[in-house]
């Protein structure tokens, strides 16, 4: 599923083609993905200008100049794909929604798990919009702090549980999130209100970190995302523990101790952890923190 990352970057691919354009046409394959189509989605966009876009969580909002927006959800396998209008490409398999605007730009929804989403809202009712009403606060802000960070650890779940919650957190998951406990040295299933002020200032520092350093590396293409052009993300390259099962850890490896990296499942969903450098009890100090997270920082 593309995580913050990956709907960051299609989104910084689609503002070229979109802002400031009009939509001349669009063609609706289909009644619906994971929820109907609006019925008025034919006709609502269409002749309106772009005015703005932006992003929410995993949802991608796009502003009309006559007070409305659409929103788009990739679900777990949705892209988007920006082809020249002149070149008359044919329909991609799965391709449910197409959109083509007067700069000559053809962008087509392509989904073949049909699990995305598509909606339309008026401006300025966000709050109300079933999808977006519950969201938390978006971890790139900067009203993200460790501040925020400590009361929604106020909690005996795992601090895993915690940060995949998108009505605390909007916009991580699961790759995202073992790879910002790993880097702070955090075990999953530790209850978060357990977790010091000095792990939670750790794991701050390397939640931003991560997103940051996944944007800028086009996100993490493991199935099905790609770039607005086609082209997959970089950052699965980076990975330390999301998907390593049984390598090496990369820390314990500099450190020439023996231990790879172990996938135990929470709540239904895998996550990836070095048992040497993420114990379940607290055991470091911030000092030490401090220097291990140093260390990784050109993750
Ligand atoms: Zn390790």
């Amino acid at each position: 599923m593309p995580e913050l990352p990956e709907v960051e970057t299609i989104l910084r691919g689609l503002k070229p083609a979109l802002e400031g354009q009009s939509i001349v046409a669009m063609n609706i394959n289909r009644p619906n993905l994971r929820t109907p189509f609006p019925p008025d989605l034919a006709t609502i966009p269409l002749h309106q200008t772009v005015t703005g876009l932006r992003r929410r969580a995993k949802y991608i909002l796009i502003d009309f100049q006559h007070g409305w927006s659409m929103l788009i959800h990739l679900g777990m396998s949705g892209r988007l794909f920006i082809d020249p209008a002149e070149q008359n490409v044919p329909p991609r398999k799965h391709e449910h929604l197409v959109i083509w605007t007067d700069n000559n730009c053809r962008i087509g929804l392509v989904d073949a798990r049909r699990f995305g989403m598509v909606d339309l809202f008026r401006q300025g009712q966000e709050e109300k919009h079933p999808s977006l009403r519950f969201l938390g606060m978006e971890p790139l802000s900067d009203e993200f702090t460790t501040g925020h960070l400590v009361p929604l650890c106020d909690t005996s779940r795992s601090i895993k549980d915690v940060l995949l919650d998108q009505r605390k957190i909007a916009g991580l998951g699961n790759i995202y999130v073992c790879e910002a406990l790993f880097r702070a040295h955090i075990h999953p299933a530790r209850a978060a209100n357990k977790l010091t002020y000095a792990e939670l200032n750790c794991l701050h520092g390397f939640i931003k970190d991560i997103l940051q350093s996944a944007i800028d590396a086009g996100g993490s293409t493991l199935r099905d995302y790609v770039h607005t052009d086609g082209q997959p993300g970089a950052f699965q390259e980076l990975h330390l523990v999301y998907g390593r099962e049984g390598l090496s850890c990369p820390v314990c490896l500099e450190e020439k101790r023996c231990s790879s990296i172990q996938r135990m499942t929470q709540s239904g969903r895998s996550t990836f952890f070095c048992p040497h450098c993420q114990k379940k009890q607290e055991r470091l100090t911030c000092d030490l923190q401090k220097n291990r997270r140093q260390s990784l920082t050109p993750c």
